[in-house]
């Protein structure tokens, strides 16, 4: 197939050709918008030294996107049932690979090994958080991230401290990486049409954590606590995750933190300054 298979007419006649029913179940939504499309691999920053890792494959609309920009691709797609379709529609693509997998079970250590990658993905939104999460949070090669989310996920990962969508998400993301919207993108750019907006995020990993602690599951038990009960006074919050009221005085005596502020109030360097000041009265 010959074709941009970002366009409409295109993806309309993939579905129907191949009597593809797309399965909810697995997310599957694909995009009509070739300028979107474009807009995404425009944002994975391909380069000749860069590989690009896409999880999700669906027809294959990104992947040849990807492909185009000239750079190796390798892409994940769980449905087996989708080979028939891809070995068509992105059939003069030499440089792109696709694995029949789930990427949450792939060796991915093995089949990236050491260079450098950069990995976008378009996901059902219920999965995406929990493999961003643990893609960012592996040692895996991957530099950059642009992932399709839904809105409202972005814009809590994109939160200020104080605002109802700042939460232990944020903090998760942006201890790794620097995050950015790339763009926004309606329902109407799917077939079928998702429930809600979508957001595309850009995720950039930082060379050094964003606040350097001499533990950092302290600093996370922390955020958990300071979120899992983000309407109590921060002292409560500690009190209530098991950190007795003498120790934490001491925490925020040592810090010049106000305890009587709520956790959802905190920036990072200052969980950053409580989880030290707690590790120094541990150890
Ligand atoms: N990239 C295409 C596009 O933008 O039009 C399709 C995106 S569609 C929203 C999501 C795709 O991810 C589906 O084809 C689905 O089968 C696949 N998928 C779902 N869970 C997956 C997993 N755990 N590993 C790999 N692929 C998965």
């Amino acid at each position: 197939l010959d074709a941009n298979l970002a366009d409409r007419k295109v993806v309309q006649y993939v579905i129907n050709r191949f009597g593809i029913h797309a399965k909810h179940r697995l997310g599957q939504n694909f995009l009509v918008r070739p300028d979107i499309v474009a807009a995404i691999a425009d944002a994975a920053e391909i380069t000749p030294d860069v590989s690009v890792m896409e999880i999700g494959a669906g027809i294959g609309t990104l992947t040849q996107a990807l492909a185009e920009r000239g750079s190796d691709v390798i892409a994940f797609e769980v449905d087996q049932s989708l080979k028939r379709v891809l070995d068509s529609t992105l059939e003069k693509y030499k440089n792109v690979t696709i694995i029949y997998e789930d990427v949450l079970k792939a060796d991915l250590k093995g089949i990236l090994g050491d260079k450098e990658w950069h990995c976008a993905a378009n996901l059902p939104y219920y999965i995406t958080t929990p493999i961003l999460l643990s893609l960012i949070h592996s040692d895996l090669p991957i530099s950059l991230f642009v992932f399709m989310t839904q809105k409202e996920v972005a814009d809590r990962i994109l939160a200020d401290p104080g605002t109802k969508d700042y939460g232990a998400l944020t903090l998760a993301v942006q201890y790794y990486c620097t995050a950015e919207r790339v763009l926004d993108i309606p329902p109407t750019a799917f077939i079928p049409r998702p429930q809600v907006t979508s957001t595309v995020l850009r995720l950039r990993r930082r060379s050094e954590p964003a606040v350097s602690v001499k533990d950092s599951k302290l600093l996370f038990s922390l955020i958990k606590m300071g979120f899992a009960q983000r309407r109590k006074v921060f002292t409560n919050a500690v009190k209530f995750g098991g950190i007795p009221n003498e120790i934490s005085r001491k925490i925020f005596e040592v810090t010049g933190i106000d305890g009587s502020r709520r956790g959802e109030t905190f920036s990072l360097e200052e969980y950053a300054a409580l989880a030290d000041a707690w590790y120094d009265l541990i150890h």
